[in-house]
């Protein structure tokens, strides 16, 4: 199973509009993050975990062709604004493409995208396959366990994905339950949340990533949804060797 990272920015993007900040004007690459995402290939499948608002840049610079499943976490722009954009692998595959998201994310976006909902016999809308998400569940040979995160006050989809290596997605949010923390036990990868070094009131802020970090004791931990306060080479150089910062095109095999 190999993991490429779509997008490791938070809502904003890093650099942001009109900042001058020394992230944003760094020559770093990895300081360059598009809205958070990645993509999963396993037995031959695509999976994207969320349709960034920059999907369709994220698509065109991994000459990404074919998607087969959608993960959507929860129904935020800059999670969801890249759904239209699904449209060129409908019209080059003529398929439509299933989508997995909870009762709640799915109310939202029939709100946001309701013209993709509404019969209007337009041949050119995204075509999904929507699936309520309702508990663990097998796709393409793995078994995906759907957990809950607390963002604010709104509910958010983290996922655990169990093959011969067990790895989690946990985004957006600032808290973990007690219940889903005792189901992100024994992790070879676990990719999470981590904003910045200030508190945050619906984000992790790295101080509070490092504690679930040291409750769970993943193998290996990368960082994703990170704002302008972190400078890759510098928080890589704060962090153990366990623990790093991921950037937009890094590939895990897993
Ligand atoms: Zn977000
Ligand atoms: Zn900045
Ligand atoms: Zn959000």
């Amino acid at each position: 199973m190999k993991i490429t990272f779509l997008g490791t920015g938070t809502s904003v993007g890093v650099p942001m509009i009109g900042c001058k900040c020394e992230t944003c004007i760094s020559t770093d690459e990895r300081d360059r993050r598009l809205r958070a995402s990645i993509l999963i290939e396993h037995n031959g499948f695509y999976i994207v975990i969320d349709t960034s608002t920059d999907f369709r840049q994220q698509a065109l610079r991994l000459g990404l062709d074919s998607v087969d499943a959608i993960f959507i976490t929860h129904c935020h722009a800059d999670h969801v604004f890249g759904l239209d954009d699904i449209r060129p692998i409908n019209f080059r595959t003529g398929k439509a493409i299933s989508c997995f998201a909870s009762e709640r994310t799915w109310r939202d976006i029939h709100q946001v995208f309701s013209y993709i909902f509404r019969p209007s016999g337009y041949e050119g809308l995204p075509k999904l396959i929507p699936n309520r998400i309702e508990g663990a569940f097998e796709l393409f040979g793995m078994r995906v366990e759907p957990l809950e995160v607390i963002h604010g006050r709104l509910p958010v989809t983290a996922f655990r994905f169990n093959t011969e290596k067990s790895w989690a997605y946990v985004i957006d949010c600032n808290v973990i339950p007690d219940e889903t923390l005792a189901q992100l036990k024994d992790l070879d990868l676990l990719i999470i949340d981590s904003l910045r070094y200030r508190e945050h009131p619906t984000h992790l802020n790295l101080e509070k990533t490092l504690k679930y970090i040291e409750e769970l004791k993943p193998k290996q931990t990368l960082l994703t949804h990170m704002s302008h306060d972190f400078r890759h080479n510098l928080l890589s150089g704060q962090l153990p060797e366990h623990i790093s910062p991921a950037f937009d095109g890094l590939q895990i095999e897993i």
